[in-house]
């Protein structure tokens, strides 16, 4: 009998129709005579709302505290997803992620999977059950709940297929595949058919939420093809997989976007050994993760150093860097979150000069202004003002005639 694990995530599984709904999708899965195990999500924006409630207690939220309470929403889907299948007269049962022997590391809110003690697992299915698994958490050595980061659904399923060599692994979500862009914004993108681990990373880490970056990291490392599909059709997905037939003929794949940015900006910073290394690794220190940096040309031996980092670290970030900027000596300091980054993504760009100057064509024609630009051998990023976002997904979805994509 061959193993599928199938991951389905919060939109999917937001009121008990749609739990319903999917409920049959597994059941038929189990009567074409494979063994399945389910990874869910909390429903709908349960998270979103547990945050908010936890919010309303102080302004100095545990991270201990607060994964105990978001394991909680995709517990709850677990729970009532079992018993949806089992009033269809389908046995399953529900595991917590500690239940299913996921064992992560002890970085509370953005815990890593260390390894799965996959035996209870294996016994529920040689016992006929269908096994629900709660995604996006696990438990740290110290035998606390932690959770995996937003989307950390994905990478449970991920590293479930590779722990218990599946078959297939599945992501269900509420669009068809992966697009040439975000769907919502682009209703000209262009569903792929498949695409490489690599470009599907970049595509992730730019912000395509489709998937979260770690589960296609895991992916990659275990050589695991994913599917993502529809819940709610049967139309063929995309599959994430080593050779993609677009590397190196296409030269961009893929348009992303990430409006969950913040700029900041350091003035007159002293031109001098060591200023770079306090300034990032005070911000390292306080868990800030640094994207683009840029330092501007030297002048009277002071430098701007600039840089960008995600826009629910800014207030850590101004406590942080308005400390340092007297001890450093910097004349002052700028930040906002009304920035958003733009990106083009393709393995075929290494080989193909002049992709970064079209891009920029393309944002000039729309008058869009450029602050920061941020390049790698398949990617090229741009950061812009927040509400230009959308012109400038669209204008780079045009200019590369991914609406003609395969
Ligand atoms: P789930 O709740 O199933 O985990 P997510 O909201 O995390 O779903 O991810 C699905 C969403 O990802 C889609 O609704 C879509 O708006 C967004 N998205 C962003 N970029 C892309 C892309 N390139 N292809 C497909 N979907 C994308
Ligand atoms: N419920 C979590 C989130 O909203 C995890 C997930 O959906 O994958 O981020
Ligand atoms: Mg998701």
């Amino acid at each position: 009998m061959s193993l599928i694990v199938a991951k389905f995530g919060g939109s999917s599984v937001a009121s008990i129709e749609k739990i319903k709904t999917i409920a049959h999708r597994v059941r038929e899965m189990r009567m074409r005579g494979h063994d399945v195990v389910v990874v869910v999500s909390a429903m709908g924006d349960t998270t979103d709302d547990l945050i908010q409630l936890a919010g309303a207690t102080g302004d100095d939220l545990n991270s201990r505290e607060m994964d105990m309470l978001l394991a909680t929403g995709e517990q709850q889907t677990a729970a009532l997803l079992a018993m949806t299948l089992n009033n269809m007269g389908c046995s399953a049962i529900s595991l917590t992620g500690w239940q299913a022997g996921i064992k992560s590391d002890s970085s509370h809110n953005k815990a890593k999977i260390n390894g799965i003690e996959n035996c209870r697992i294996k016994k529920e299915i040689e016992a006929g059950n269908i096994v629900v698994i709660a995604g996006f958490q696990g438990i740290s050595p110290e035998g606390d709940i932690t959770t995996l980061g937003r989307g950390g659904s994905d990478t449970t399923a991920v590293a479930l297929a590779a722990s218990l060599q599946a078959d297939r692994c599945m992501i269900f979500t509420d669009v068809d595949g992966v697009y040439t862009a975000d769907p919502r914004m682009v209703p000209e993108a262009r569903k792929l058919t498949k695409i490489s681990y690599e470009e599907m990373l970049e595509l992730a880490v730019l912000g395509a939420v489709v998937m979260q970056p770690r589960a296609v990291e895991v992916a990659l490392a275990y050589q695991i093809d994913v599917e993502v599909r529809c819940s709610f059709n049967k139309n063929p997905g995309t599959i994430i997989t080593k050779e993609a037939n677009m590397e190196k003929q296409v030269i961009v794949s893929g348009v992303a976007h990430d409006v969950n940015c913040a700029r900041f900006a350091i003035f007159d910073v002293p031109d001098q050994p060591g200023i770079a290394k306090t300034l990032f690794k005070s911000l390292a220190g306080a868990g800030i993760n640094v994207d683009m940096v840029i330092q501007a040309a030297m002048r009277n031996g002071r430098n701007d150093i600039a840089f960008t980092i995600g826009r629910d670290d800014l207030k850590k970030a101004i406590e942080v860097i308005g400390k340092l900027v007297i001890e450093i000596g910097a004349s002052g300091m700028t930040y906002g979150d009304d920035v958003a980054k733009v990106s083009i993504v393709g393995a075929g760009m290494q080989t193909n000069p002049g992709v970064a100057a079209d891009m920029f064509e393309a944002l000039a024609d729309e008058n869009i202004n450029i602050h920061m630009i941020s390049t790698s051998e398949i990617k090229v990023s741009c950061l812009i003002d927040k509400d230009c976002i959308e012109t400038a997904v669209r204008a780079l979805h045009r200019k590369f005639e991914l609406d003609k994509a395969e």
